[in-house]
């Protein structure tokens, strides 16, 4: 007997104390833990909370979003950057701006801004119908409102307009015409604007998203637009009225080098602009970026090389020493940070459905002299293979399926051979996967090869299109591991398929706490004698929700927003998901007519004599319910 499998041994295994980041443990009964304020002893059970909801009658898939992991994340990166501030004697001010494309959902806008009041958090805007949103939240009086993105005439005069509701509402020239709409508009309502150019940065960003900069970026203005577009409020007396310098290089920036490059770079647009005359400059607005840390590598994409610390510390001393160097005087330093700010607070939770469980581990049977020499030749590999001779087999059984599959196309094998021969394929990789793992460096790629081909496919209840595209449209990784049972050892690895009959359903990149790197499978428990099994994918805050499609007709999953009360929790909101009615309605079907035209044809199977009355009725009954009721699998009452 080993060693007994411990909680330790699940925090390893899953890598959750890095990637966790404190927010997420696994406490004492095996079960995976929410801290909302990250260094203190309360705790949500994740396991019992889920079980609480359905109590509640909430389904899974269920959205969880912690709302005080909102507020510890806003007060972090204020507190980091009054750090760097006091440290370094920097004396301009921080102000944080939330891009609302990042999860434009009601209540967590309101909730960001509610937590962001004392800190002056604004919001930004990427388009004319986020202007609208953000237009509508009572952000504080100072806190600034950005606007971003392609804009007409109608986006500028109400951006305009707002300013006189008392609003700090700055308009951004992204791009060189907006420029002359924002000087008519101003001219038209007699209004001095307050004005902000987005300069197109040479340097390139880095990671996932690093075509979004550098300067072939979409938006942005080049250095000779920004020359002229100095020269064009000159003219027209609103040269005051420039008051911000802009850039943004990406999302999810990886490497601090990166994110000092572009400082440097974008620094030096403001300070040459300021000396040069534009002096109603004081915000200067480095962006988003600012990463998460999804697989706690600290060194791939989906990670970071930094802390929040060093990113605040950084942009401080940069453009401190810029400012110094030039004598003027250090400006508002604005960040845009979206993921950093929503990422952890969510957590999507399903149940598994069911397995594949193919009987694999030993031979199927003895093999007879008169069996084809097909089967003769897998028994005799799997009676030699050792660890000598792995590589040489491996390849001679890759060779034989081939052989099985083109022998049972010409006609050549029968069925019931070729699922022998499959049996034993499965018997003799498990073999090999045992010899591969007592040398795993040596025989890395046999393992990946066999471990995958292998692994279980566990049915889940959610829509990877739906809750986590990012995973499907950009092989993003998220954090994944089961929610419970994790004082036991999870003896199986899978790949984990949603509910879409699309092949690319499924979620296939998992963190490796051994290589640093990817796994393709995922260490789960067997289903066994367990009436529920949950899983978890974390992380899911930032981006997911909003770019989340209606593939196979699959809405909005239920959500709800928990918080820590003195007694434990509280559920402050339930936010129902779609029902069949409204998913379908999207796509133009009317309930009523629905519902009409199958009435219709029971009808006329009536006459036929083809359905009972009472068949019919029952019929109907489910078409109706099913039309009122929940897109996901829902447990029988
Ligand atoms: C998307 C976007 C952001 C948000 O970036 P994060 O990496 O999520 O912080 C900020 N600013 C602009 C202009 C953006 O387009």
């Amino acid at each position: 007997m080993g060693k007994e499998w411990t909680t330790e041994n699940s925090a390893e295994l899953y890598g959750i104390n890095q990637w966790g980041q404190g927010y997420f443990r696994i406490n004492e009964k095996g079960n995976v833990a929410i801290y909302p304020l990250q260094n203190s002893q309360r705790q949500i059970d994740l396991f019992e909370l889920t079980e609480d909801l359905k109590d509640r009658g909430i389904r899974v898939p269920i959205m969880i979003r912690f709302t005080d992991i909102i507020r510890a994340r806003i007060e972090l990166i204020n507190q980091c950057f009054l750090k760097a501030m006091q440290d370094h004697g920097y004396n301009g001010l921080y102000r944080g701006v939330y891009p609302i494309k990042v999860n434009q959902q009601h209540q967590l806008v309101e909730e960001l801004v509610r937590y962001g009041r004392n800190y002056g958090l604004g919001l930004e805007c990427g388009s004319k119908p986020e202007l609208l949103v953000v237009l509508a939240m009572a952000t504080a009086p100072d806190a600034l409102i950005i606007c971003n993105g392609f804009k007409d005439a109608e986006y500028i005069e109400t951006a305009m307009l707002s300013q006189k509701l008392g609003r700090n509402t700055i308009i951004v020239v992204d791009r060189f015409d907006e420029l002359k709409m924002i000087i008519t508009a101003a001219k038209k309502l007699q209004t001095r604007p307050k004005i902000g150019f987005r300069s197109k940065l040479n340097t390139q960003g880095a990671g996932k998203w690093v075509d979004s900069s550098g300067a072939r970026s979409k938006f942005g203005l080049t250095s000779i637009e920004i020359v002229e577009g100095v020269e064009l409020l000159q003219k027209e007396g609103l040269l005051d009225c420039l008051e911000l310098m802009h850039f943004h290089i990406g999302s999810q920036i990886p490497s601090i080098q990166a994110i000092k490059s572009s400082l440097k770079e974008g620094g030096r647009f403001y300070t040459e602009l300021y000396r040069t005359g534009a002096t109603g400059l004081k915000y200067i607005d480095v962006g988003g970026g600012l990463g998460v840390d999804y697989d706690g590598t600290g060194s791939s994409d989906s990670s970071m090389n930094y802390s929040e610390q060093e990113y605040a510390n950084d942009i401080v001393s940069v453009l401190q020493s810029l400012c110094d160097e030039n004598k003027i005087p250090h400006p508002t330093i604005v960040t845009e940070s979206g993921r950093f700010l929503v990422a952890h607070h969510s957590v999507l939770v399903f149940n598994v459905t069911g397995v594949n469980d193919l009987h694999r581990y030993d031979l199927p049977r003895p093999i007879k002299k008169d069996d084809p020499q097909l089967l003769q030749d897998l028994q005799y590999i799997y009676e030699k293979v050792n660890s000598e001779n792995l590589n040489e087999c491996f390849n001679d059984l890759v060779q034989i399926k081939q052989e099985a599959l083109q022998l049972f196309v010409y006609g050549v094998l029968s069925l019931k051979h070729r699922a022998e021969a499959e049996a034993m394929s499965w018997a003799i990789a498990t073999k090999m996967i045992a010899i591969a793992k007592t040398n795993p460096h040596e025989f890395e790629d046999i393992y990946k090869d066999l471990e995958q081909e292998i692994c279980d496919t566990y049915f889940c209840n959610f829509s990877v299109f739906q809750s986590v595209p990012d995973s499907w449209a950009v092989g993003q990784l998220f954090p994944v591991m089961p929610l419970h049972y994790l004082n036991e050892k999870p003896e199986r690895s899978a790949t984990l398929a949603d509910l879409t009959c699309d092949s690319d359903g499924k979620i296939e990149k998992f963190i490796d706490t051994e290589s640093g790197g990817y796994r393709k499978t995922l260490s789960m428990h067997s289903l066994n004698g367990k009436s529920n099994y949950y899983v978890g994918v974390f992380m899911t805050g930032a981006y997911q929700e909003i770019l989340g499609d209606l593939h196979n007709l699959f809405g909005d999953t239920d959500a709800v927003h928990v918080s820590l009360t003195d007694a434990g929790y509280t559920i402050d909101q339930y936010v129902p998901g779609d029902t069949v009615t409204e998913v379908l309605s999207y796509v133009q079907y009317s309930r009523s007519n629905l519902i009409e035209q199958v009435r219709q044809a029971t009808e006329q199977s009536i006459l036929k004599g083809t359905l009972t009355k009472q068949e019919a009725k029952l019929l109907m009954k489910h078409y109706e319910e099913g039309l009122s009721g929940y897109t996901y699998l829902e447990e029988a009452e």
